[in-house]
């Protein structure tokens, strides 16, 4: 949930931080594109810098050239002459000639001579249609102007050629006397027709802003402003520009920095912007205007800009990934941080537990250690405790089987005195030996008894098994006689060694012979089989009797303490408990279980004593 929100939030904080770079982008864009238009504009100008002072140099210098021609010209004394004879034949064609091959060898469009009225004397263009020869040229400026300041200059359209051309004047004197002007025009279409091989548009204007010249011949005669009505008066006295192809060309224009203006032109087509480069040529009072166009510029500032807007984009995009990567690691490091942290509280937790599951454990163990050695000290107390019950129960069977054979001593004794007294000495031996016997038997008895009831030495040892045996049958030899009991026991010849108590087998063994008896109490004739077996390293007596064998109960609950069937006072209930932990202290075990045939089968397992060493079996109490 945490991780997803996370997320969503390094999504949505990467796309506000593209939208603001897309944002910023375009606002860059936005701010920086008239800079960009101006800086561009700009150096399109400058680089146009050249093409302007190539055009007007080579203006300045055909005008410079030409100027200096008509008062060369003027000193050639033929003219004078012709001006004062104007109709000598003889000199008029041959001053016509001259001036054709000056104007040749010039390489001037015309040169022509006038008297002072303005009248064509001479002109070098004599054999053309469009002769001077004739025409009069009062009106024009340069001819007013030779005549009054020295000299003369004008542009115009030829008014008998229809060619744009410059024209100079100078006067011819005849010693002081001015006698007529002499006048060279220069055409000026070669120029135009160079401009026309560059890019760009080249316009030169008169001071009026009309048009002169252009390689636009479209434009020729335009005027960049309105035309005031003094310009207009002189334009038609001076008959310089046809005034019937005068126009106004729509523009504007905006100034850029100092020196280069923004300059639009609106035509039939559109409307057309350029950036301009402007010089004078102040002799002829022209401006002349270097036009290049501002679509390249401007599509050159617009691509520059694209292009450093899609590297900034680029770059931004680089710089959101690279965030998002890096948050997207530090995420994933705060997990793993996290998940360590976690996995070691856990750990920390589980060995708190496995800790206070040990300190329980150990507490228990030390509970149980307790418990067993205050078991083991109830269970001591307790065989004791069946000793002595075992004990009492015999009492009653031992104090009838020591009256029997008192009573017996007590007659043989008296027989035997009656027969001594007969000299029946043979007699009186005879009841003297039974005397004997009997008490042998007595003492046998009584030994048993005392061992019974003596506490136990605690120690294991290897002991004779079939001896025991035989003791605990001679113990119980009265009962079983009592009982009329039959008793199946085939004694193996050779000894054999267990690993054992010696008094504490016999009381297992007495207590499992004395249960076999009361199980068969009701029985006229009670049997009891005793078989001992070898088996490897162990050793085991079996006890069967006829009785009526164990119920599930019985078998459940058989070695528990106090778990009895019989009458109260007849039976503890201790007997087989007390039996079945010797046994177990012994390394052996103590068993019962049913006879197919009838009757309870109880088994005690002990290990031989070649099988273990005296000092193992001291050291496994
Ligand atoms: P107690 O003899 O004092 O009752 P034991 O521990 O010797 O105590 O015996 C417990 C019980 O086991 C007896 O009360 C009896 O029910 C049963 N039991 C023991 N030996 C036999 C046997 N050979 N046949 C049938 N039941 C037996």
């Amino acid at each position: 949930m945490t991780r997803r929100l996370t997320r969503t939030l390094g999504k949505s904080l990467a796309l506000r931080s593209l939208v603001v770079i897309v944002a910023l982008a375009v606002g860059l864009s936005l701010a920086a594109l008239p800079r960009l238009e101006r800086y561009f504009l700009t150096q399109a100008a400058a680089r146009e810098e050249a093409t302007l002072r190539l055009a007007t140099e080579s203006l300045r210098g055909a005008l410079s050239r030409t100027e200096v021609l008509p008062g060369l010209l003027a000193e050639r004394p033929i003219l004078a002459r012709i001006l004062r004879d104007p109709d000598n034949q003889g000199l008029v064609p041959y001053a016509n000639e001259q001036l054709r091959q000056t104007s040749l060898t010039l390489d001037v469009a015309d040169i022509w001579v006038m008297d002072t009225e303005g009248l064509t004397i001479a002109a070098s263009n004599y054999r053309r249609e469009t002769s001077f020869v004739g025409r009069r040229f009062d009106y024009r400026p340069y001819f007013t102007q030779a005549l009054s300041e020295g000299r003369g200059r004008f542009h115009a359209l030829g008014t008998t050629s229809g060619q744009r051309g410059y024209y100079f004047a100078a006067p011819i004197l005849d010693g002081t006397e001015i006698v007529g002007v002499v006048a060279v025009k220069i055409l000026l279409d070669a120029f135009e027709t160079t401009w026309r091989d560059s890019p760009n548009t080249i316009v030169v204007t008169d001071p009026a802003n009309v048009i002169f010249l252009s390689d636009r011949v479209d434009w020729h005669f335009s005027s960049l402003g309105p035309l005031p009505e003094a310009a207009l008066d002189t334009i038609a006295d001076t008959r310089q520009y046809p005034l019937d192809q005068l126009r106004l060309l729509q523009t504007e224009r905006e100034a850029l920095v100092p020196g280069h203006d923004l300059l639009r032109v609106r035509g039939a087509d559109g409307v057309e912007e350029f950036v301009t480069n402007t010089g004078l040529i102040a002799a002829a009072g022209w401006r002349v205007s270097v036009l290049t166009p501002t679509r390249p510029a401007l599509i050159q500032a617009r691509q520059t800009l694209a292009l450093v807007v899609l590297l900034l984009l680029f770059a931004g995009l680089v710089a959101v990934l690279f965030l998002q990567r890096r948050a997207r690691l530090v995420e994933r490091l705060e997990q793993q941080r996290q998940h360590r942290e976690q996995l070691e509280r856990r750990v920390a937790e589980r060995t708190a537990d496995l800790n206070a599951a040990n300190t329980q454990l150990v507490q228990e163990v030390e509970e149980r250690k307790v418990t067993e050695r205050r078991l083991r000290q109830t269970q001591s107390e307790l065989v004791q405790a069946g000793k002595l019950a075992a004990l009492g129960q015999m009492s009653a069977a031992l104090s009838h089987e020591f009256n029997q054979p008192l009573a017996a001593v007590k007659a043989y004794a008296e027989n035997a005195a009656t027969f001594l007294d007969r000299d029946r000495t043979e007699d009186a031996r005879k009841n003297i030996g039974l005397i004997s016997q009997m008490a042998d038997r007595m003492a046998s008895i009584s030994k048993h008894l005392r061992n019974f009831a003596r506490r136990p030495q605690d120690k294991i040892g290897p002991i004779p098994l079939l001896a025991v045996l035989d003791d605990a049958l001679e113990l119980m030899a009265p009962k079983l006689k009592a009982a009329g009991a039959e008793l199946h026991y085939t004694r193996p010849e050779a000894e054999l060694e267990v690993m054992g108590g010696r008094v504490r087998l016999q009381q297992v063994l007495v207590n499992l012979l004395s249960n076999a008896l009361d199980a068969m109490e009701r029985l006229d004739a009670p049997q009891i089989e005793i078989t001992v077996l070898t088996e490897g390293s162990r050793r085991r007596v079996e006890v069967r009797d006829r009785g009526p064998g164990l119920t599930e109960e019985t078998l459940a609950h058989l070695f528990d303490p106090f778990f009895t069937t019989k009458s109260p006072g007849k039976g503890l209930g201790l007997g087989l408990s007390i039996s079945y932990n010797i046994v177990r202290d012994f390394g052996g075990t103590l068993a019962a279980r049913n006879h197919p045939e009838g009757g309870a089968v109880f088994s005690v397992d002990l290990a031989a004593s070649d099988a273990r060493t005296s000092s193992e079996a001291v050291a496994a109490q």
